[in-house]
């Protein structure tokens, strides 16, 4: 008997994107570091492009595992929220095809990561809401450092998979987690006081984290979020 490697789905946006005659065309787009931290966790990596609630639940009936990746606000409107000044929302179509596929998962107990916009998509879909700015959170300059720390909790599902109950995270949001949703459970604090990290209730495998473990894939705590994904399609 052959072993599969597990597919692992990860969601593409839409964006401009010049072509060698500097026309801009709209492609659907995933940035290349969730694509390698995949690879180097031992996974394939295939793109689920945006589209349809029909289309997130063909794309999940095919895969073994959905990352869900970072990018631009939520909408407002999706936690029934005026927007604020700094809100930059991205594509409403991108909000709508990550809440469907998000709800999908955790309905259907599949298995997934859920990366800075997304762990904010996350709560949002199951009915959270958002701080819309937060300062001294972002910092491009160490994007792939650790600048913050966050405590996990002892026990949890994050910090068995991270090994520590104590880890350092790059920080690149301006938005963070306000109300949470019912079946969240706030598992990982900054010392400021940001949730930046959560399990779903009922789901074997599904966590959110408000830093970007792609870009700190060379370190073995951070790798190990996205070799936990892909056993958990295995
Ligand atoms: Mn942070």
């Amino acid at each position: 008997m052959t072993t599969r490697v597990p597919l692992i789905g990860i969601t593409a946006h839409a964006s401009l994107v010049a072509d060698g005659a500097g026309v801009e065309v709209l492609h659907y787009v995933a940035p290349v570091a969730y694509v390698k931290a995949i690879r180097k966790a031992g996974g394939v990596p295939v793109l689920l492009p945006m589209g349809s609630a029909d289309d997130a639940m063909a794309g999940l009936a095919r895969v073994d595992a959905v990352l869900v990746t970072g990018g631009d606000d939520v909408n407002p409107d999706r936690y029934r929220a005026e927007p604020a000044p700094e809100t930059k929302a991205a594509d409403p179509a991108r909000d709508d095809f990550e809440i469907a596929l998000i709800s999908a998962a955790v309905r259907d107990d599949r298995p997934m990561l859920c990366i800075c916009r997304g762990i904010q998509v996350l709560n949002v879909a199951l009915g959270g809401t958002l701080q819309q700015h937060y300062d001294g959170h972002f910092d491009l300059p160490n994007y792939n450092e650790g600048i913050h720390d966050v405590k996990l909790e002892p026990g949890s599902m994050l910090a068995k998979v991270m090994g520590a109950t104590q880890v350092a995270v790059n920080s690149l949001h301006h938005q963070a987690l306000d109300v949470l949703a019912s079946q969240l459970v706030a598992v990982g604090h900054s010392d400021d006081g940001l949730v930046e990290g959560v399990e779903v209730l009922g789901c074997g495998f599904a966590l959110g984290v408000q830093w970007h473990p792609e870009l700190l894939r060379h370190r073995p705590e951070h790798l190990a979020l996205f070799e936990a994904l892909v056993a958990a399609g295995a």
